[in-house]
C-alpha cells in the first residue's frame, strides 16, 4: 500500500484510544519542517490541548545527520536550519515554552527516543505536522501505533500544502497528473474551503507555574552544524548575509515582495537580471513560513477575494506557489518517484552517456554556454538559481549532454538552500520530460536562444561570470562565436563543450530510441 494508506489506517486504528487518552503531565510538539510559530497548524493545536489541560507545552526538534545525509540536504540548508532554531528557541522562551534539541546519530533511532522523551516528562499527546516523503510517511505510521502501544496519542495534521494531497479529483475520480485542470480544481477547492487560507495563531503562552515545571529544558543548547555539513567561513558568512533565517524575516520578504514586485512578477519573473521573484522558497522549504500565509497575504493584496481574478501579478504568483502543493499531491499518490525511478516508465529506457567530464564542467559552470555557466554559479554561490535558468540548465544537462536527470536532480539538492524533494523531483522530471505534465521531449531548449530572450543585455551572464565583464555587446550569449573569441580565450573562458544542433539530433534520437524499447 501506498504509506498515505499506511498512516491512515494506523489513524483509524488507533482512533478510539487517541480520543480517549487523557492528558498527563504535558504535551509535545515535534518540529519537523515547519520551524515557525506562527501559523503552525499542529503547534497551535498542541497549545489548545495543553491550555484545556493546564499542563505545559514543551517543543522538540531532533537533528539526525543520517537523515541529512539520506535527504541530501545541502550544507547552506542546514546552516539555515540550525540559524533558524536559534531564532525558533527564542521566540518560544518568550512565550515560557521550551525547545529541547537533541542530536541522534542513527535516524532509525528517532522514535524511540521521542517516545523515551514522553515518558521523562510525562507527556502523555505527540502532535506533529505531516511529512510526505516517503520514509517520513512510513515512519509517522509506526509511530502512531508505537504511541498507541504505550498509552499515548500521536496526533497529527495537514499543514504544509494549501490544499492537503489526496483532496483534489479529476471527474473520473482519479488523481490528476496534469497541472492546468488540477489548479482549477485547487482554485475551486480553496474557493469553496475558505478556512484553507485561515491563520493559525502562535501558541498561548505557558503560565509560570507550567514553565516552572519544565525549567530545566530551557537549558538545552543547540547544537552546531555536523561536521560534514559545516560551511568554510568564507561561506558560511556569505550565506548568512544572503539568507537570513528565522519565521520574522520570511515574513519581511513576503511584505516586501507583495508591496513592491508582485504587481510585476507576470511581465518581469522569467528574467534572471531582475530581482523579480519572491526568493521565500527557502522559506517555504524550512517551514519558516507556511503556503497559506504566503497564498493569503497576496490574495489579500487583491481587491477581489478570488485567487483566480484581479491583479494579474498575483493570480500569477499564487498559481506559483500552487506548483509547489501540486508536486507534493504527486509525491503522495506516485511515491515510486520518490525511488529514482521516473514517473513514466517508458523513460526508464534511455541511454545515457555518464560522460563524467562533461559533468564536471556542468557543476563547476564552465560549459562555455555562458547563461549555464552563470546559473551554475550562482547556484554554487548562493544555494539558489532563478527559476528560467533552473530549467535552462537542467535542460541543457539531460538534452544536450544526454547526461542522466539524477545527477543533476542529486547535484542540486546537495546545493540549493531551498531544496525539497517535490519540488526538484518535479522540476527535473520536467525539464527531462520523464515527470509527470513534463515538457514533451522533443520541445529541446536552444540555450543560446534562452540566454538572448530571457537575458537580453547579459546583465545576468555578467554578474556570475566575472572573466566575460569585458565581452561587449551580444558576444556575451556566445563569445567564441560572436566575434570576442580573443577575449574569452584571454579570459579562459572555455569553449562550448558542445554543439548545439548535433546533441539535439543526440538527444531526439536517444530520447525516441528508449521509449521505444521494451
Ligand atoms: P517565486 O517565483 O517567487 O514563486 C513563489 C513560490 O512558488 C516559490 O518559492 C516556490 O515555493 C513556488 N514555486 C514557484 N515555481 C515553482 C515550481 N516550478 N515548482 C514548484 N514550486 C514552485 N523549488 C524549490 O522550492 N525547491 C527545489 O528544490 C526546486 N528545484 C527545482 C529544480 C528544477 C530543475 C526546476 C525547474 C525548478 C525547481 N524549483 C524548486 C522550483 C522553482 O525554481 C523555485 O521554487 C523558485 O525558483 C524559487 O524562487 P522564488 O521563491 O523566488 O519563486
Amino acid at each position: 500500500p501506498r504509506p498515505i494508506k499506511q498512516l491512515e489506517a494506523a489513524l483509524e486504528e488507533t482512533a478510539s484510544m487517541r480520543k480517549n487518552t487523557k492528558v498527563k503531565e504535558a504535551v509535545i510538539h515535534w518540529f519537523k519542517m515547519d520551524l515557525r510559530t506562527t501559523d503552525n497548524r499542529a503547534l497551535w493545536e498542541a497549545s489548545q490541548k495543553a491550555q484545556e489541560a493546564g499542563v505545559p507545552l514543551i517543543c522538540m526538534y531532533i537533528v539526525s545527520p543520517q537523515d541529512f545525509e539520506a535527504h541530501l540536504t545541502s550544507p547552506p540548508r542546514v546552516d539555515f536550519m540550525i540559524r533558524t532554531l536559534h531564532k525558533l528557541k527564542q521566540d518560544l522562551a518568550a512565550l515560557n515554552i521550551p525547545l529541547y534539541v537533541e542530536t541522534v546519530a542513527k535516524r532509525k533511532e528517532i522514535p524511540e527516543r521521542i517516545l523515551e522523551f514522553m515518558e521523562e516528562w510525562g507527556a502523555s499527546h505527540l502532535y506533529a505536522n505531516i511529512e510526505y516523503e516517503v520514509d517520513e510517511l512510513r515512519r509517522e505510521a509506526s509511530m502512531v501505533k508505537l504511541c498507541a502501544d504505550r498509552g499515548a496519542a500521536m496526533v497529527l495534521f495537514h499543514d504544509t500544502c494549501v490544499v492537503p494531497p489526496g483532496a483534489l479529483h479529476s471527474g473520473a475520480g482519479k488523481q490528476y497528473a496534469v497541472y492546468s485542470p488540477w489548479y482549477r480544481a485547487w482554485v475551486a477547492h480553496v474557493h469553496a474551503n475558505q478556512e484553507l487560507l485561515s491563520l493559525f495563531e502562535p501558541p498561548a503562552k505557558n503560565s509560570a507555574a507550567a514553565r516552572e515545571k519544565v525549567a530545566a529544558l530551557f537549558d538545552c543548547e543547540i547544537p552546531d552544524v555536523p561536521e560534514n555539513k559545516q560551511l568554510s567561513e568564507k561561506d558560511a558568512k556569505r550565506f548568512r548575509a544572503t539568507w537570513p533565517a528565522g519565521e520574522r524575516e520570511a515574513m519581511d520578504r513576503l511584505e516586501k515582495f507583495c508591496d513592491e514586485k508582485i504587481g510585476e512578477y507576470g511581465k518581469k519573473r522569467n528574467f534572471p537580471a531582475e530581482a523579480a521573484t519572491s526568493s521565500i522558497s527557502v522559506h517555504l522549504a524550512a517551514g519558516t513560513l507556511s503556503a497559506r500565509t504566503a497564498v493569503r497575504t497576496a490574495r489579500d493584496r487583491n481587491k477581489t477575494k478570488k485567487l483566480d481574478a484581479g491583479v494579474e501579478g498575483i493570480q500569477g504568483w499564487i498559481s506559483e506557489v500552487a506548483w509547489r502543493d501540486f508536486y507534493k499531491h504527486v509525491l503522495v499518490h506516485w511515491p515510486y518517484i520518490c525511488m529514482n525511478k521516473p514517473f513514466k516508465p517508458e523513460y526508464a529506457n534511455i541511454e545515457w552517456s555518464y560522460n563524467s567530464a562533461h559533468f564536471e564542467a556542468w557543476c563547476q559552470g564552465r560549459t562555455g554556454f555562458p547563461i549555464v555557466d552563470a546559473a551554475m554559479r550562482q547556484i554554487q554561490s548562493i544555494g539558489w538559481m532563478h527559476n528560467r535558468c533552473r530549467m535552462i540548465v537542467a535542460s541543457f544537462l539531460c538534452k544536450d549532454l544526454l547526461l542522466d536527470w539524477r545527477m543533476g536532480e542529486k547535484f542540486f539538492m546537495e546545493h540549493l538552500i531551498d531544496g525539497d524533494f517535490a519540488s526538484n523531483n518535479g522540476g527535473w522530471g520536467f525539464s527531462a520530460s520523464v515527470g509527470v505534465d513534463p515538457q514533451p521531449y522533443f520541445r529541446i531548449f536552444n540555450p543560446l536562444l534562452q540566454s538572448e530572450k530571457f537575458d537580453p543585455d547579459g546583465e545576468y551572464i555578467r554578474k556570475w561570470i566575472p572573466e566575460l565583464r569585458g565581452v561587449k555587446g551580444k558576444a556575451i550569449h556566445d563569445p567564441y562565436n560572436r566575434g570576442a573569441a580573443a577575449e574569452a580565450k584571454k579570459a579562459e573562458y572555455p569553449k562550448p563543450i558542445v554543439d548545439h544542433r548535433e546533441s539535439r539530433d543526440r538527444a531526439l534520437k536517444a530520447y525516441k530510441e528508449g521509449i521505444g524499447r521494451d
